[in-house]
């Protein structure tokens, strides 16, 4: 993963490398990128003869008076003229058309990868940076390929073009104007490493600041709760300032170029007069000949002027592109397993199993447990003994585990990521909704007719909710906001029915919710354990009274394990749990 301060060092060699790895996107269009590289030398000759036209106007026709051929030459002038305006208009739209296409498919390509990443990936990935990485960055890249790129090349074309005529014209006119070459190419490259450097500045100043301010917008309720609005806008006012003194000072440079590249154009065609008007009296040069090359040395130096502009597009550009391609590098996937999915999937068994985030604690240390088809296992133990990380595991959101965990008798890493998301579903601790319907919601997409959905909203005990949302096409706002914890669950209730997997790992809410809720996630619950196997991790004691099995956690071992009432008799720990559970709710 490229970092975020991207050193000049690291971004000059690997210019090209990262432009070839865009050519195979950009190759699909190809059509759009063959009519602009036709039309690209035809526009810059077409802008190359109108100087020479000038010339041959004067020195041919109006020297000797002769107003038909200059009215012929004017009309050629004016064709050339509008000519190299259409072709340069459709070579600029071809262009614009094939960047954009090709932009799109990057885009699809980058959210397609970044949707299969491994969900470990994304904890150690701040998600505003990531946000960054798919639509600004890639932003970033298509304005090169639209405004850098394309003009360079007529540029480059249109500077060549207009350095041979030149020199084909008059040869020590040219040497004379060449004069200046080293004091242009001082100034542009001492300029151009500062502006680099500020580009690079700017860059970073706003992913900070982008990072920021996602992060309070995410956090908004706390940073409100702790009066901590004025600390966060000093905060944000620091790291706007940053990006507005380099802004400020990029176009000081800026403006500083393109009034020295201005001056030294003034000044070369100076010299030109100076030096050609003697030429003119010897009858050496022409007058024709002088204004052609006054106006070929402006056009020779309007690409320099609009240099550092498109040094930023590539600036942005580049550095844009180490991180895109820096993501598509990241191959952090739960690896696809060999084995076909199992028929019998209600039985899991887990023996001695161990697990560590990354290169972290060992969290389950030797875990054993057995879930038969149609029963209800219930896992139960204090708040970090591990219980949402065995759901992860088993889920294989997660890898890495080592021991033994069996799926219909297949061992869990020898299986299909998504084979094994058929077999188990999840209802996780924090319910996420999206924005959107609430049909959306609980079928997630997927083509399911109403009646069905609607069955599962009334064992989910989530007709009242829906009601009150409008309905199935009634609108869930953004992370919920319409809707209250308990709510969200019982739809997750609904969602988790409608999903037909046999077998479902149950993550109980730990938040409190009012009595008349709580009885109905409970009616809800029970719902649901008697139509699927399930594992459920409980935080409500009452819930799994009827458990076929409980297993008590404790720091990543089961302490105990068998019926309530076995449990209760034995007089342990989890009897010891349930009297304080029982002595706070009595
Ligand atoms: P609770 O009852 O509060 O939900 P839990 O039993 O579900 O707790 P886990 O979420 O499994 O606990 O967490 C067990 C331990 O693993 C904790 O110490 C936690 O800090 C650690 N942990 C959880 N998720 C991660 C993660 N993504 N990366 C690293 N460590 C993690
Ligand atoms: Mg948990």
């Amino acid at each position: 993963m490229a970092d975020e301060s991207v050193s000049e060092e690291y971004v000059h060699p690997s210019d090209w490398s990262l432009f070839r790895r865009v050519a195979p996107y950009m190759l699909r269009h190809a059509i759009y990128f063959a009519v602009a590289i036709i039309l690209a030398p035809v526009s810059a000759s077409l802008a190359v003869a109108q100087p020479y036209l000038i010339k041959v106007a004067l020195d041919d026709y109006i020297a000797v008076g002769d107003l038909a051929g200059t009215r012929n030459i004017a009309l050629m002038f004016l064709g050339a003229v509008l000519l190299s305006w259409v072709t340069e208009a459709i070579y600029l739209y071809v262009l614009s058309v094939g960047s954009m296409r090709t932009i799109t498919d990057l885009r699809v390509a980058v959210y397609r990868h970044t949707i299969r990443l491994s969900t470990s990936f994304f904890d150690k990935q701040p998600k505003g940076r990531l946000l960054t990485r798919v639509t600004s960055d890639i932003e970033a890249l298509g304005e090169t390929l639209t405004a850098g790129a394309v003009t360079i090349v007529l540029d480059v074309l249109n500077v060549t073009g207009v350095l041979v005529a030149m020199l084909l014209l008059n040869a020590e006119l040219t040497l004379v104007m060449l004069l200046m070459t080293p004091v242009i190419v001082l100034v542009v490259e001492v300029l151009r490493r500062i502006l680099r450097k500020l580009y690079l500045e700017i860059r970073t100043a706003l992913t900070e600041l982008n990072a920021f301010t996602a992060e309070r917008i995410n956090g908004l309720e706390i940073v409100q709760l702790y009066g901590d609005e004025a600390r966060s806008s000093g905060m944000y006012r620091s790291r706007l300032v940053r990006y507005r003194d380099a802004t400020i000072r990029t176009n000081v440079y800026d403006a500083a170029l393109y009034a020295i590249i201005d001056g030294l154009s003034s000044i070369t065609i100076a010299l030109m007069l100076w030096y050609g008007s003697g030429g003119v009296a010897e009858g050496v040069f022409t007058a024709g000949l002088l204004a052609a090359f006054i106006e070929y040395i402006r056009r020779l130096y309007r690409p320099i002027q609009e240099f550092s502009a498109k040094v930023a597009v590539f600036q942005r550009a580049t550095t844009a592109m180490q991180k895109i391609f820096g993501l598509m590098d990241v191959d952090e996937r739960i690896s696809a397993g060999e084995e076909a999915a199992p028929a019998e999937v209600g039985r899991i068994q887990a023996r001695d199993l161990k697990f560590a985030y990354g290169d972290g604690p060992e969290i389950l240390k030797g875990i054993s447990f057995d879930l038969a088809p149609g029963e209800v296992v219930a896992l139960v133990g204090r708040t970090g003994s591990g219980k949402t990380t065995i759901g992860r595991v088993l889920t294989r959101t997660y890898q890495g585990y080592s021991g033994s965990v069996t799926v219909g008798g297949v061992e869990l890493n020898r299986l299909d990521p998504r084979d094994v998301r058929g077999m188990i579903g999840t209802v996780l601790q924090d319910v996420q909704l999206f924005p959107g319907t609430v049909r959306f919601n609980l079928t997630m997409g997927r083509q399911i007719a109403d009646s069905v959905v609607e069955e599962a909203i009334r064992l989910a005990n989530a007709e009242e909710v829906v009601a009150r949302l409008g309905g199935l096409d009634g609108t869930v706002v953004h992370r919920g906001g319409n809707v209250s914890v308990g709510e969200s669950q019982l739809l997750s209730f609904a969602r988790t029915l409608l999903y037909d997997a046999p077998v479902v790992i149950m993550d109980e809410a730990t938040a409190n919710v009012d009595t008349l809720t709580e009885a109905k996630i409970q009616a809800a619950t029970e719902a649901l354990l008697s139509r699927k196997t399930v594992l459920v991790i409980a935080h409500r004691l009452s819930t799994i009274v009827g458990a076929d099995r409980i297993y008590v956690l404790d720091s990543g071992q089961v302490l105990e394990s068998g019926t309530h009432q076995q449990l209760i008799d034995r007089g342990g720990a989890y009897a010891a749990l349930f009297a304080q559970q029982f002595a706070e709710q009595h």
